[in-house]
Parts: structure tokens; sequence; C-alpha cells
């Protein structure tokens, strides 16, 4: 390998169109008859991915290690190897027919790196690492995010393996199944990640941008409430008479939209579980349930969004002389990726050249857990009219090359000192 300067570093490209075929070539697997994918995690499908990858980097000169969840981290060697790797990657599993993008675009951009790298004979100080995080999804597997999770030490190893599919499936049984079960679990050191993602959202297409520099993510807050009223016969009980639970129902969804709206524009509400007791058709409901949740990137509007709320809700409850509770089950902080790392994306594509703002991100992504034990930090590119997890999910060449690029910038930078 030659001796490369920073110099010529800063015009090493990846091969956009051979990223393309491997994204084509990976989304035969597991192919819906819509143009999507289905591979839902430690599936039959997801193993043919998998082999595929394994080969893909193996061919690249990579070592490769599977670790306990299954997830496998392909290792370019460095210069010094004794030093911490920088690493990059996302998931290859997908929603039930889901798009060919989501998650499988960081996993093969960051092949394409090393592809490059490889390519033009450089050799970077700090070895260089692509992960394909087991079950990010959670769409076979709950929670989410599970394995990255494991890696982070936001869960315990066994409870990871113990979680079951709808079948009474356990992950661990399946990753023995598919011959992914690893020995351990060896986290260690990160100089730095970059998971590299669609947007999943409308907002970098709808202002003709190419790249998201990606500052954190949202903050969660989830409830559940419920009304508590009368049930009464549809015909006898006069309008004046009814204690009608389901409308509270319908002033705690405007609740939560005016909430959210006030809180703009970077505020989001849910109210998207309902449930009606006795759920006739000529029954005033007595009871009322239904789950809400609150995103937000900072604490503190997340705090204010909290106390409106149940502020709202007893005054509805006054209001329509319902009993109410609402409980806050599940809290999850907002995210702020690493300045540093942020500040590398930023003036990576900033060189590239591509249109680009800062934005936050609105779904869950590995990154968030890797973000609690590595300096983080992620790259977004567009989506067409923000579609995903959908079998509609698709972006442009030109974007996925854009991406790319500013991937392989960005490791250069953090793999080089
Ligand atoms: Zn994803």
């Amino acid at each position: 390998m030659s001796a490369i300067t920073g110099q010529d570093n800063d015009a090493l490209r990846v091969n956009g169109g051979r990223l393309w075929d491997s994204l084509m070539q990976m989304a035969r697997i597991g192919a819906t008859k819509n143009g999507g994918v289905t591979r839902l995690a430690l599936s039959d499908e997801d193993k043919q991915a998998r082999d595929l990858f394994v080969q893909w980097v193996q061919e690249a000169g990579c070592s490769v290690r599977v670790d306990a969840m299954g997830n496998i981290f392909a290792r370019r060697p460095g210069r010094d190897n004794a030093l911490a790797p920088v690493a990059t990657g996302s998931h290859g599993d997908s929603q039930p027919q889901g798009g060919r993008f989501d998650g499988i675009y960081g996993v093969l951009a960051g092949l394409e790196v090393i592809r490059s790298l490889n390519d033009a004979g450089v050799q970077t100080l700090r070895p260089v690492e692509v992960v394909n995080w087991t079950n990010e999804e959670g769409a076979r597997f709950a929670p989410a995010m599970v394995a990255s999770g494991v890696f982070s030490g936001v869960f315990a190893l066994e409870y990871g393996l113990s979680r079951t599919d709808g079948s009474g499936l356990t992950i661990r049984q399946e990753l023995e199944r598919i011959g992914y079960a690893g020995a351990d679990i060896a986290s260690y050191p990160i100089h730095a990640f970059y998971e590299l993602h669609i947007e999943q959202g409308p907002i970098l297409e709808a202002e003709n941008l190419t790249i998201g520099v990606v500052s954190g993510g949202q903050g969660q807050r989830w409830y559940e409430g419920d009304f508590s009223g009368q049930a009464a016969h549809a015909g006898t009980t006069p309008m004046n008479r009814r204690r009608d639970a389901a409308r509270g129902l319908a002033a705690v969804i405007e609740l939560a939209h005016d909430i959210a709206v006030a809180h703009g524009p970077l505020a989001c509400a849910t109210v998207g579980s309902l449930q009606v007791t006795p759920n006739s058709r000529n029954v005033v409901p007595g009871r009322a349930g239904y789950t809400l949740e609150f995103r937000h990137p900072d604490e503190d509007i997340l705090a204010a969004m909290h106390a409106a709320l149940k502020e709202g809700v007893t005054g509805i409850a006054a209001r329509l002389n319902l009993g109410s509770s609402l409980k806050q089950i599940f809290s999850y902080p907002p995210v702020v990726f690493d300045s540093r790392c942020v500040g590398i994306v930023r003036a990576a594509t900033a060189k590239l050249a591509y249109p680009f703002r800062d934005i936050v991100s609105g779904a869950g992504h590995d990154a968030c857990y890797i973000n609690r034990i590595a300096p983080t930090a992620m790259i977004f590119i567009p989506c067409v009219d923000g579609i995903s997890h959908n079998e509609r999910e698709d972006i442009s060449e030109q974007w996925s090359t854009a991406g790319g690029n500013v991937l392989l910038q960005s490791l250069l930078h953090s793999a080089s000192s």
C-alpha cells in the first residue's frame, strides 16, 4: 500500500455504481412483489443477507467476528491495530413488507467505503469496522435495537437472548438455528461511530437537500390514560344525563395535538391506540382508554408538554364529569450526538459541496445506543416522499453516492489520528 497524504485523501470518493449494484443485489433477498423486502431478524432471509454480507467483506480483506447477539463486525486493519477502531454500520433486518434501504443502506455503504479504501491503496492509522446490528426493527422480537442495546450495556445479554417472537422462539434459538450465535458480547472501545441511514421523513427532499447532519434524536414519553363515566342505554339516556367516557377521548386527542403544535415545529404527539368499553353500538361508553406519546429533542420541552397534558386532562375530566387516570409508563431521554463527530460530518459534507442542513432524528437507531459508549454521529440522505417502513420506500443513486462519500470522508478523518 502506498503512503497517502491527507491532501490525496480529500479527493477520495466511493464507487457509487458499485454501491448501488450491491444494494440491488441484496434487495433480491426477501424481495416482495411490490418492490420491497421482507427480511425479519434471524429469519432464513436474514441469514442469506448475512451470508452475502460476510462473503463480501471477506472478499474485501476484512476479518469477521460475530458476538453473542449475532452482531457482525467486519474489520479492515489499520497501521496501528492496538488503537481503538473507527466504526460504522446499521442493521440488515427489515419490517414485514418493508423497504430496500432502511438499515441495509448504512451497512453496504460501510462495505463500499472499505472497497474504495482498498481500490485507492489507503492505509488508515486506525482499523475501520463495519457492523451489521441484529434485530434493530423490533418487528419480530421486541424491543427494537436490542442487540446494539446489549452491546452498549443498556440491556443484559440474558435479557437480549431470551426475547421471543410471536411463536415463542427466542433470539438465542434463532441465532443458533441460522449459525450466527457468537461466543461473547465483547464490548470494546470504539474511537468514533458513524451511522448512515435514510431520513425516513420528508424534510430533506422537500428542501432539496442531499445530506442531513444529525445532531441528535428525539426523546420520548409514553402514557396510558383512561376516562371513566357511566355505561348507559343509547336510547333511554337523555344527553344531559350522560357521562360518556368516549367524549374524554375526543377531547384528549385534540389536547395532545394542540400541545404539540404549541411546542412546534419539533414536537410530536400521537394518540395511537383507543379502547372503548363495552364497545357496543347501543351503549354509551362507560370507560375509554388511550395511549399517548410525546416526542421532542429537548428534555425541558418534554417536561413542559408533560405538565400541559396533566393540567389539560384534569380539566377535561372536570368539564365532562368523568373520572380519569393518566400514567407515564416509559421515558426515553433525548439523544445528543457527540459534537466533535457531528462537526466532522458537517465539515466533510461542506467540503464535498452537498447541500445540507442539521436535522434531528424522529426515529430510534442503533447509533442512539452506541452514543452512550462511544463518540457517535449520524448521516441522513433523503428518501422519496419521506416514505419508509413501506415497500415503496425509494432513494436515488445520486443520494446514495453522496451519503457514501460523506461517510468515507468522516471515517477517514476519524481514522487518521
Ligand atoms: Zn433503520
